[in-house]
């Protein structure tokens, strides 16, 4: 760090994305990709739209918004898109966050939720999940501040039903409540249509997991439309090109082709399920998720030793070193193949 950095960000604890390593090829099961590639289309659109690479992208990002709308409900005027849902998440910080009031998330979520706080300089609460891992959904009636919540939650991959989701967002009318659906396509209920019910209800989901456009990097919100031009408040202040134009036209290509994505969720959602019933076999405590991915622990043994020789077996899983998550891995979902590897691994690992 040189002596130039403002001073306001020396001290920032910054987010640690999960692993990419770039040299061994690794069994990934560890930042909750898809196994499976983009949709057939994708590529194509891809390609054509390299082609076209000097000219700006579409700052209104008009069609893929159209698009949205189509086949989420309401008008593009109620979507927003942008460069990976982080940067929604980012923005909506940064509208709707602050003023000296604190912003609500769960002590146990996505670790950015912080991140973002302390980069804003907004004091934040984090709300203890229950003993057995939920969300207690009486903690956040009647706040008086922005609430973030990921539904189903990560690392935990429990999802809070819609009757609990409308509970929070009735009692909080003069606060923001963002639902952050990144797991929504894997079984958990969605908040979506309730945005035409709800001032103050902000959808987030992503390209990344279920339409396995991790690499895109697309994330889109739906809201009412008040919402969605306060997050244009922001991003035309910062950066109006946000969407490149092979991504907007990538996510066209995948809204094209509902049946891929659907059929591999499926998938995922099958193969997560016989995955938790042998994790379960093996003495594992697996928490029922909704998500693809499964958070588990086992007691006889550490989290870090797992992670570690799972890793030399040639099988990324991520471990969160907090106090209340060491002792679990999260395991992403990947196809019935790559899940009989990380068995055999375990079972090695176990018999010794
Ligand atoms: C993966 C993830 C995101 C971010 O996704 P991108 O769209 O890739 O930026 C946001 N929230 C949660 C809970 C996630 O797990």
């Amino acid at each position: 760090m040189s002596k130039y950095l403002a001073e306001r960000y020396q001290t920032i604890e910054v987010y640690t994305p999960g692993e990419q390593p770039q040299n061994r090829r690794y069994i990934k099961l560890n930042t909750n990709e898809s196994p499976y590639p983009p949709a057939p289309a994708v590529s194509d659109a891809v390609r054509r739209e390299a082609g076209r690479l000097e000219l700006y992208s579409d700052p209104t990002c008009w069609e893929l918004r159209s698009a949205l709308a189509r086949r989420y409900g309401g008008r593009a005027e109620n979507v927003f898109v942008s460069n990976g849902s982080d940067e929604i998440l980012s923005f909506a910080f940064m509208a709707f966050g602050g003023c000296g009031k604190k912003v609500y998330f769960p002590d146990i979520s996505y670790g950015f939720y912080r991140v973002y706080a302390d980069l804003y300089g907004y004091p934040s609460s984090m709300i203890p999940l229950r003993e057995d891992f939920s969300i207690d959904c009486s903690d956040y009636v009647g706040l008086d501040g922005f609430i973030v919540i990921a539904n189903p939650n990560a690392p935990t991959g429990m999802a809070l039903k819609l009757e609990q989701m409308i509970r929070i967002i009735e009692s909080n009318p003069d606060h923001v409540v963002l639902v952050d659906e990144a797991y929504i396509d894997f079984g958990a209920e969605s908040c979506v249509r309730l945005t035409d019910r709800y001032e103050n209800l902000l959808v987030v989901q992503t390209f990344s997991k279920s339409r396995s456009m991790a690499g895109a990097r697309l994330g889109f919100a739906i809201g009412q439309e008040s919402l969605i031009r306060d997050l244009e408040v922001i991003k035309y202040s910062t950066n109006p090109y946000n969407v490149n134009r092979m991504t907007l036209a990538a996510g066209l290509a995948s809204l094209s082709d509902e049946n891929y994505t659907v059929e591999n969720c499926r998938k995922i959602i099958e193969v997560r399920d016989t995955t938790t019933q042998k994790l379960t076999e093996m003495g594992f405590q697996v928490l029922p998720s909704s998500a693809n991915f499964v958070f588990a622990r086992h007691p006889g043994y550490s989290g870090t030793d797992l992670y570690q020789k799972l890793k030399e077996e040639g099988v990324l899983v991520r471990h969160f070193n907090t106090p209340r998550t060491a002792d679990f891995l999260r395991i992403t979902i990947g196809t019935s193949e790559q899940m009989d590897v990380l068995m055999n691994a375990l079972n090695r690992i176990m018999e010794v």
